[in-house]
């Protein structure tokens, strides 16, 4: 039984308990839009600085490449994405024709009216990863080199899955290290950077544990595929609790699609089998929103190895 309460419960009291709420008050505000936020100079302080410590730990002969934040959208459709997470898709819509069908649309808003209906699909979408455009490019030119390829990638990516939840944002920044050549090179790449995620982590003193993942596919048949991506352990992902008690929050993703782009896209090793290939992502925001949650908003607090970690 529960007993009654002595006091009113404060009218803040759910949000008092939800420690990621001072974060949110003290780093964001509010645009309109649930996971959509604008970010203090302080955020992105440490965004920035987390960014330059990733970049530390790039190998060095990394191809460097940055993505825009929309992407040809016939590019996407081929990867297969449709497939697997049409929810999550954003595209984007314009207003296309003549002056007077475009001005007689416009003004439907002015008048009440819904301007929405005469949008017509562009040809982009909203990038949902960094690494989508890497593919074609490296297709394009040919044989891989005798080591295969290693890429650097990042892109403000956009995934429709609104949520009040500081770490499901529908806007929000990946980076991801690319390695495309033989099953062996990516096996090998995947399980170094397993083990050197968890040093990062430890490094920049959050709590983290490693673990087999499955994407969010789609529907009854995504569940399927969600088991079988288990099984095969083709996602690893590396969680951070934000606060003691929490449900982890995957930080970062060891994914290997097997020949999945290098089929799609014909991309050939030196010897004309088709290329496998694996990404590292690195999701900044939610690292950035863990470093506070964990640490704290006043960075001079910070642990010592996070401070050196971060260069502050
Ligand atoms: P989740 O299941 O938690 O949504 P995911 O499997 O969809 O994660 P990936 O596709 O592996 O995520 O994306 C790479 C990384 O990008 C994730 O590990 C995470 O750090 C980050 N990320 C993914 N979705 C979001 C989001 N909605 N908001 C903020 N970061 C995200
Ligand atoms: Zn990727
Ligand atoms: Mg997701």
């Amino acid at each position: 039984m529960t007993p009654p309460l002595a006091h009113p419960a404060p009218a803040s009291a759910a949000s008092a308990a939800d420690p990621t709420e001072r974060i949110r008050a003290a780093l964001f505000h509010r645009i309109g839009a649930d996971g959509v936020y604008a970010r203090t100079g302080l955020y992105e302080e440490v965004l920035q600085r987390l960014t330059a410590f990733v970049t530390r730990q790039r190998d060095p002969r990394a191809e460097v490449l940055r993505f825009p934040p929309v992407m040809s959208r016939a590019q996407l459709e081929k990867s297969g994405y449709l497939k697997s997470f049409p929810n999550l898709l954003g595209c984007v819509c314009a207003l296309h024709g003549t002056e007077s069908e475009i001005r007689a649309a416009a003004d439907r808003h002015e008048t009440g009216g819904d301007w929405t209906s005469s949008l017509a699909p562009s040809d982009l979408v909203l990038s949902p990863a960094a690494c989508y455009p890497l593919y074609p490019i490296v297709a394009g030119r040919g044989r891989l080199p005798r080591d295969g390829g290693l890429y650097d990638v990042a892109a403000d990516c956009f995934r429709r899955e609104p949520s009040r939840a500081l770490d499901r944002l529908q806007s929000f920044r990946m980076r991801e290290f690319v390695r495309i050549g033989t099953p062996e090179a990516i096996q090998a790449f995947r399980e170094e950077w397993m083990g050197r995620a968890q040093q990062l982590a430890a490094e920049l003193a959050l709590p983290c544990q490693l673990d087999v993942a499955n994407d969010p596919f789609f529907g009854r048949v995504g569940q399927m595929m969600a088991v079988s991506q288990r099984q095969q352990a083709l996602k690893f992902e590396l969680l951070i609790p934000y606060f003691e008690g929490a449900k982890p929050t995957a930080c970062m993703s060891f994914n290997y699609h097997r020949d999945h782009f290098g089929v799609t896209w014909g991309i050939e090793s030196e010897d004309g089998a088709v290329a496998h290939t694996s990404c590292v992502a690195f999701g900044m925001d939610r690292l950035a929103v863990a470093l506070f949650c964990v640490h704290g908003i006043d960075l001079a607090r910070w642990p010592a190895s996070a401070g050196r970690a971060l260069g502050l």
